[in-house]
């Protein structure tokens, strides 16, 4: 019989990626999702991509009669938890948001799932967690920093829950995925970030620029200790993330885990400077990107990038799209949703 994953946040742009993966590698889902920051444009673009539609029930997770009640309706053998607010920036004016909705969300969904008799649980955490690394690249084991925004605090609160809730209730077990930055979109064109309003992150920042509805690219800051002076960061193409979710899943499904809990950085173990992602994004797609050299950006890390040789070795993982593919990609999703020719 074919295992269940309910994909919590799966109308998102991590979230639908995930759910055409898990599908096509043979797992029934069911996504949930409040819609609260996406519409239907990825929800449908996942239904044309696997040509069928998928259970979706729209709902929040921080209303806990209605977990029950999904959990009540469907077979549920894995969740993988999305469904979170995740604006670093208003998370520093309003933190309560945050905490308020990104724990008790989580704290629902393992409260249904003990109610249940246990549950495999997928978190979705954050190169985030490791503030500004001393060490380059980062292992698990590099230390945890504290965090510069509510939103990254959610992260790690979240992380400690699921570990302290593997411990203690029997039938739980866990798995968080460490993201460096995830960027492109689906090659058919048909899913990828659709972000509200001026993007915060600097691939959407740059297909708009391209696209003409931002006028200028700020790449924030060139005076970095780093070869170019721009920040680094590993670049991690959305397909393979998502695929990194299922080889997770089926670790936990098939009992291949060696804890009750375990973490895993999802990188390519690739450094890529802002202005190298720049120039790469204009030479695969054939086009002069209006940017310019602007000051710093409070909170910005100057280098981050994985050691993912345990996702690798356990996961048999492994990120396998170029940067130039990716960026290919993310170009024609904008084109996609912008009607460009
Ligand atoms: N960045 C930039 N201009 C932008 C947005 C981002 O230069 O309009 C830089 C940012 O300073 C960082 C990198 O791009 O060095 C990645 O930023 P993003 O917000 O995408 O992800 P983060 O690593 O901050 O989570």
């Amino acid at each position: 019989m074919k295992a269940t994953v309910l994909v919590s946040g799966g109308a998102g742009f991590i979230g639908s990626h995930v759910t055409v993966e898990l599908v096509q590698a043979g797992y029934d889902v069911v996504i949930a999702d409040n819609m609260s920051n996406c519409d239907e444009t990825n929800y449908r673009g996942v239904c044309s991509i696997l040509g069928k539609e998928l259970p979706f029930v729209r709902m929040d997770f921080c209303d806990k009669e209605a977990v029950r009640n999904l959990f009540a309706k469907y077979p549920i053998d894995a969740v993988i938890h999305f469904a979170a607010f995740k604006a670093v920036g208003e998370s520093v004016t309003n933190p309560l948001k945050y905490y308020s909705n990104n724990l008790e969300s989580f704290i629902n969904l393992l409260e249904v799932a003990v109610e249940k008799g246990g549950c495999n649980v997928l978190f979705s955490s954050s190169a985030t967690v490791y503030g500004e690394p001393e060490k380059l690249p980062v292992t698990e084991e590099s230390p945890r920093m504290p965090a510069t925004s509510s939103y990254g605090n959610t992260k790690q609160m979240c992380e400690d829950i699921l570990r302290d809730s593997v411990a203690a209730y029997p039938g739980i077990k866990g798995i968080a995925l460490r993201y460096f930055n995830p960027i492109g979109a689906h090659p058919s064109a048909l899913i990828g970030e659709l972000p509200r309003g001026v993007p915060n992150n600097l691939v959407p920042f740059i297909t708009q620029t391209a696209a003409g509805i931002r006028e200028c690219l700020s790449i924030f800051g060139d005076d970095y200790p780093t070869p170019d002076g721009t920040c680094q960061r590993d670049y991690i193409d959305i397909v393979d993330l998502a695929k990194a979710h299922v080889a997770a899943v089926t670790r936990m499904l098939k009992d291949k885990m060696e804890a009750g809990y375990e973490i895993f950085n999802v990188g390519t173990g690739r450094p890529v400077s802002v202005m190298e992602l720049v120039k790469a994004f204009e030479k695969v797609n054939h086009l002069k990107l209006n940017y310019r050299i602007a000051p710093r950006r409070p909170g910005d890390v100057t280098a981050i990038w994985a050691d993912p040789a345990k996702a690798n070795e356990k996961l048999g993982w492994k990120a396998e799209r170029s940067i130039e593919e990716t960026l290919e990609s993310a170009w024609a999703w904008e084109k996609h949703i912008r009607n460009i020719k």
